[in-house]
C-alpha cells in the first residue's frame, strides 16, 4: 500500500540558507542541508534581524539572563524581540520543526558561547531556541542532519 508523503514545513535559520545576516556580514551556507530541504517548505528567519539589529553588528554573547555585545552594551531587548517574532512566525506557519544554527546566542540550541568572548562554548541555549522549545516546537541544529534524515 502506498503512503503519500506529507510535505514538511520547516523553520530554518537564514544564515544556513546563505543569507548574509551574520554579525560580520557573512553566512553559514550548508550544502547538505539545502539538499535535504529541496522538497520541503522552508520558512526562513533571522531572529536578530527580526529583533531590529543590523548587519554588520558587534558580536553578542549571553551573560546570565542578558545578551551583551563585545563593547559591553546590553542587547537583551533585541534578542527577546527577535525570539518573540520568530515564535510568532513559527506558530502562524504551523511549522513541523525548526533547524537553526548551533552555538548562536539566538539560534543555538544546546551549546552557546560563555559570555567571555574567548571562543569558549558551554551547554546552554539561545533566546530564540529557548522560546521555540517553550512553545512546543522541536528544535534541531545543522549538526543533527543525519538524525533528522532518519526521522523525516
Ligand atoms: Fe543565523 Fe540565527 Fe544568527 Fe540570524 S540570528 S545570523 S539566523 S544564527
Amino acid at each position: 500500500m502506498s503512503k503519500e508523503k506529507e510535505i514538511k514545513k520547516i523553520l530554518v535559520s537564514a544564515c544556513l540558507l546563505g543569507d548574509n545576516c551574520k554579525y560580520d556580514g557573512g553566512n553559514n551556507y550548508h550544502q547538505e542541508l539545502m539538499e535535504f530541504l529541496s522538497d520541503k517548505v522552508v520558512i526562513k528567519v533571522c531572529p536578530e534581524i527580526l529583533g531590529g539589529l543590523g548587519v554588520p553588528r558587534v558580536p553578542c554573547e549571553i551573560q546570565g539572563d542578558k545578551v551583551v555585545n563585545k563593547n559591553g552594551e546590553d542587547k537583551t531587548y533585541y534578542f527577546t524581540k527577535g525570539a518573540l517574532e520568530t515564535v510568532k512566525i513559527a506558530l502562524t506557519e504551523q511549522v513541523h520543526f525548526a533547524i537553526i544554527k548551533s552555538n548562536s546566542p539566538s539560534c543555538g540550541s544546546d551549546m552557546v558561547y560563555d559570555g567571555s568572548f574567548a571562543n569558549r562554548l558551554v551547554p546552554g541555549e539561545g533566546f530564540t531556541a529557548h522560546m521555540l522549545k517553550m512553545n512546543g516546537i522541536k528544535v534541531y541544529t545543522e549538526n543533527d542532519l543525519e538524525e533528522i534524515k532518519k526521522i523525516f
